[in-house]
């Protein structure tokens, strides 16, 4: 065994919601804080990998690379997937696609249904404008001017949006000038995490600003096996750099490894549902049977079409606008996904199709007890005639789009959209070759009233041990969850600074 850490507080995981509560947390001085990343940590913007802080792209997204977990999934019956998370500093905000945008009303009633007012609205609101600079709208109850996150709106002018607005409102769906007033859904620009064509991730935000700060200290390379447990708390965890075991002692341990690593790591340390933790021949610590048993995400499919002339893509942003109704949300793309991801140039355009109303279908498994082999991730999007319903009506709504003149004038003549046909047995058979994922996880280790952690992510059952990060929400959100996450890190930052 190597040298060991102290201090008051180890987070474990520096992405969307762990940077947030590194910074806040180290705001008192009296207390030293230890900020645990298995991926690379740059002391300066630029120190990122290549192409990291580039938000016309998503390169990170690819699978496979040292940035990312990549994580085998199944998406229905008979399709295999795989996911990626980030893996370096700002967690998966430094490979997503930047599109930031807050959660709908009807989430914070559900989360504040089962989590109290802390997760109401009108608590939400004022920590939502205090983390964002928005730089299309002045400083008001809604809108915030000095947050850490820069919030911009750009690519209305792109000619994929304006597309996507003249079929939009040729089929009779409201504007919606600014998708963060929770205004009735419509078609607009897209909020997003992006200034001048960066990629602001959390890192970037919260934590470079502060990094010198004496009493924090983050640490990259340092994957966590485990939560050391004594006497019914946490008193610290074990990680591994290289082949190298160390431990970090602490009297508050937060998990901050996102919907999957905290799940993950609460299991491979004796926290989880019985059978399982049998199963894998970790020792029973607490029996927490929410642990894993079901996550929302959203299903996406993507239908691509080809513009005629070419149209030349934007340097800055790849996100051209958004139509959201109460169940579906349809992204378009001012790139193609060669160009998306770094692979090439030319090709079709996609349009990111989803379906957003809360599903907590998804469960989540470990294949052993080891952080590096990645769990296994069922998300039982195609259990339910529901579920495939909904998926139907996503693909009729963007099949009628591109059938609008607008759209049919910008098409090329050859292009004949797929699927072909607009039956349901065509469609159904069309959604199980294509249906992917959006990798939105949430609510793998939800909290609730039964645990497995409470309204502030305090692991029912083991004293001096947090879960904060997307895991937590009870219900998966309306929109993309990159803003929760940071939210939940500023709401359980607050909570752990109301009771020291
Ligand atoms: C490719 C992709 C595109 C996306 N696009 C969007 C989008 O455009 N808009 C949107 O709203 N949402 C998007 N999302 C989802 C959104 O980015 C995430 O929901 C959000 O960032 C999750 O934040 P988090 O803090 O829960 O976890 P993460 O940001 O994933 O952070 C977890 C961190 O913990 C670290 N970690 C994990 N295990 C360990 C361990 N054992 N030891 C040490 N460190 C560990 C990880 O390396 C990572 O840095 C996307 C996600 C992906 C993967």
């Amino acid at each position: 065994m190597a040298d060991s850490l102290r201090a008051d507080v180890v987070i474990v995981g520096a992405g969307s919601a762990g940077c947030v509560l590194a910074a806040r947390l180290s705001e008192d001085p009296a207390r030293s804080v230890v900020l645990l990343e298995s991926g690379p940590v740059p002391r300066d913007a630029g120190a990122f990998a290549p192409g990291v802080l580039d938000a016309g792209t998503v390169r990170g997204s690819v699978p496979g690379q040292a940035i990312n977990w990549t994580i085998p999934g199944r998406i229905g019956p008979s399709r295999d997937y795989t996911t990626v998370r980030g893996r370096m500093l700002g967690g998966s905000s430094s490979i997503n696609g930047g599109y930031f945008i807050r959660p709908r009303l009807a989430d914070f009633a559900d989360w504040a249904a089962v989590g109290g007012p802390e997760w109401s609205y009108e608590r939400a609101l004022p920590r939502m404008v205090a983390l964002e600079h928005d730089l299309d709208y002045p400083a008001s109850a809604i809108h915030g001017d000095h947050g850490p996150i820069l919030v911009s709106r750009g690519g209305s002018d792109e000619p994929t949006a304006v597309i996507l607005a003249a079929a939009a409102e040729a089929s009779g769906y409201p504007q919606e000038p600014d998708k963060n007033d929770q205004g009735a859904p419509g078609y607009g620009p897209v909020p997003t995490n992006t200034a001048g064509g960066v990629r602001q991730n959390a890192g970037l935000a919260y934590v470079l600003p502060v990094m010198s700060r004496p009493n924090l200290t983050v640490l990259g390379d340092r994957t966590v096996s485990r939560v050391l447990l004594r006497g019914g708390r946490a008193i610290g965890v074990e990680y591994r750099t290289g082949s190298e075991l160390h431990l970090a002692f602490a009297d508050l341990v937060v998990l901050s490894a996102g919907a999957i690593g905290s799940a993950q790591l609460l299991i491979a340390s004796g926290i989880g549902p019985e059978g399982e933790l049998r199963r894998l021949g970790v020792p029973v610590a607490v029996p927490a049977p929410g642990v894993g048993a079901s996550f929302s995400d959203h299903p996406q499919l993507t239908v691509e079409w080809w513009p005629r002339p070419p149209i030349p893509s934007s340097e800055s942003s790849w996100l051209a606008g958004a139509l959201h109704t109460e169940e579906i949300e349809v992204l378009a793309s001012a790139k193609s996904m060669t160009q998306l991801t770094g692979q090439g140039s030319g090709g079709p355009l996609p349009l990111l199709v989803s379906v957003m109303t809360p599903r907590p279908t998804g469960r989540l498994r470990l294949r052993s007890a080891d952080p590096a082999t990645p769990p296994l991730l069922d998300y039982g999007y195609l259990d339910s005639a529901k579920a495939r319903r909904e998926l139907r009506d996503a693909l009729r709504l963007v099949l009628e789009l591109l059938e609008t003149p607008n759209w049919r004038a910008a098409r090329d003549p050859d292009d004949h959209p797929r699927p072909a046909g607009r039956d349901d047995a065509g469609l159904d058979a069309w959604i199980a070759e294509h249906l992917g994922t959006a990798m939105h996880t949430t609510g793998t280790v939800p909290l609730g009233p039964d645990g497995p952690v409470d309204s502030s992510g305090r692991v029912l059952g083991v004293d001096g041990l947090i879960v904060a990060d997307a895991a937590i929400l009870p219900t998966g959100p309306r929109r993309g969850p990159a803003l929760a996450a940071v939210l939940i890190g500023e709401t359980i930052s607050d909570a752990i600074r109301r009771r020291a």
